[in-house]
């Protein structure tokens, strides 16, 4: 999970060369004499991003020169996302995404963009660039038309939210239900901040990530025993475990914060349970 910075391009460019892409010139004049009660929409997008206020997003009723919400909804599926005009804009914030990976969850190929605020509810920001995000087919997946609202906290988003870079999530091994160990997430800030623990959660909560960390870390689990069966031969000390551990924490984190990885390794390191009991390494 990281930040990314926001595309360049702005909402007023982004929709006009949208538009620019339909044939049809009656139509055309429609979604043209549509732009300033879209540019007020995603001017209202930005003050909710900028205040950290999505939950605050009211979905709209569109109806501007004969369009609505479908109009804006097709000016997406059927220009913005396919035509050749508009590639340069689409490529340009999918390949933004830090080594193609997916800032939602760290991990996918950032291979999709989602809308942040889903376009079947916010017309108006359907091809506003900072309402599109690189991500993952599993988080696109998973996300669906997950709207913020009410007792339904926002998800980070990765061109606003600073909470990226506070660490925050932290992993414990514990004895699973055939005494094999599984390995726990949980959120956790190192000072109180209730609204966005609860952010922080529904994050987890909304891309599944709860249970896609646990299946990464298991796999991090049965490598960890099969490299003591092979590459060390001899039995390894819990001292050598440590330190071997610790350096892969860092290695395959990169040291990025909130890494699934140096949270499961750093976990596995901390347990006496895991090194002791279940490795029974001396
Ligand atoms: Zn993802």
């Amino acid at each position: 999970m990281y930040s990314l910075n926001p595309p360049s391009i702005n909402a007023a460019d982004a929709y006009s060369a949208a538009v620019k892409t339909i044939k049809k010139k009656t139509l055309r004049a429609a979604y043209t004499a549509a732009s300033p009660t879209v540019q007020t929409k995603c001017d209202a997008f930005e003050v909710l991003a900028t205040n950290g206020q999505f939950e605050l997003a009211e979905s709209s009723k569109f109806d501007i020169a004969g369009l609505l919400d479908s109009a804006m909804v097709e000016l997406y599926d059927k220009q913005f996302s396919r035509n050749q005009g508009t590639a340069a804009i689409r490529n340009g914030i999918r390949n933004a995404a830090k080594n193609a990976l997916c800032p939602y969850c760290g991990e996918g190929y950032a291979s999709e963009l989602d809308h942040y605020l889903p376009k079947t509810q916010f017309a108006g920001t359907t091809v506003h660039p900072a309402n599109l995000v690189p991500v993952c087919s599993d988080c696109n997946f998973e996300k669906r038309a997950y709207k913020p609202g009410p007792g339904k906290p926002a998800v980070l988003h990765p061109y606003f939210d600073t909470a990226f870079d506070l660490p925050w999530l932290t992993a414990t091994v514990v004895s699973g239900p055939v005494g094999t160990p599984v390995v726990d997430f949980k959120v956790g800030l190192s000072q109180p901040f209730p609204e966005l623990e609860a952010r922080l959660n529904q994050h987890m909560t909304v891309f599944k990530l709860w249970k896609r960390f646990g299946t990464w870390a298991a796999q991090s689990l049965d490598n960890f025993e099969t490299l003591l069966k092979t590459e060390y031969g001899q039995p390894m000390t819990r001292q050598r475990a440590r330190e071997h551990l610790r350096i892969t924490a860092l290695q395959q984190s990169g040291g990025r914060v909130n890494s699934w990885e140096g949270a499961t390794h750093i976990a596995m390191r901390e347990s006496n349970w895991y090194l002791s009991s279940y490795l029974k390494l001396a």
